[in-house]
């Protein structure tokens, strides 16, 4: 199964990911875990991505498919994959098109989670994360047991640096103007399932499990 998870930032991607991967033995592949990884690591790759990623910009295209088409080429992949953030633009959706093409593979679905900007710029502002597993919280409805410490590995919560109000606008607008038109790109190929991303973790992921049947 090869699934496209879209929606804007703050929608949910991540987490319903995870609960994807659980049910379905797929792996999740996300740009923005990858890039982080790349800074923090302090890569060639980290340092180009890091000005664009602090300013909630999109790092170019170029340097995006690079880093991706190293990923495809890896044989945990073959089972299948759920693609978190990527693709983010009419390009990168091209050279993926292109990539699948020569791989002789096809996508299943492209599922669209939709959720209103208030709500949006809500969850983002307090949104936490854990660095070690990667869980993410929410201090307004999915706060950890005790304040600011992953419930699963005692490890100290972060609060993304592109997760501030101001940030926040542009990736919003960012997703409006570039990623959004990928939309009609895939619902052209037929593959495009609207999910309502509002409400409980586990009622939205019903949801997609209904549209996936
Ligand atoms: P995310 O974790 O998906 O919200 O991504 C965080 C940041 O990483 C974005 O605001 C971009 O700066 C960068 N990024 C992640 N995925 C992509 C992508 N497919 N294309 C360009 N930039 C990306």
């Amino acid at each position: 199964m090869r699934i496209i998870l879209l929606g804007p930032p703050g929608a949910g991607k991540g987490t319903q990911a995870k609960l994807i991967v659980k049910d379905y033995h797929i792996l999740q592949l996300s740009t923005g875990d990858l890039l982080r990884e790349n800074r923090r690591q302090a890569t060639a790759l980290g340092d180009k991505a890091q000005t664009y990623m602090d300013a909630g910009d999109l790092v170019p295209d170029s340097l995006v498919l690079d880093m991706v088409e190293v990923e495809f080429n890896k044989p945990e992949l073959d089972a299948g994959y759920i693609l978190d953030g990527f693709p983010r633009t009419c390009p990168q959706a091209d050279g993926f098109d292109g990539l699948l093409k020569n791989m002789n593979l096809q996508l299943d679905h492209v599922l669209v989670l939709e959720v209103p900007d208030a709500e949006l710029i809500r969850r983002l502002t307090a949104r936490r994360t854990c660095p070690e597993c990667g869980h993410i919280y929410n201090l307004i409805f999915n706060p950890p047991q005790s304040e600011g410490i992953c419930d699963h590995d005692g490890v100290t919560l972060v609060h993304r640096s592109d997760d501030t109000e101001v940030t926040v606008q542009n990736r919003l607008k960012v997703y409006q103007e570039q990623t959004k038109p990928l939309i009609d790109h895939y619902e052209q190929q037929g593959l495009v399932r609207h999910i309502d991303g509002t409400g409980d973790v586990q009622a939205i992921y019903q949801r997609i499990r209904n549209v996936m049947k």
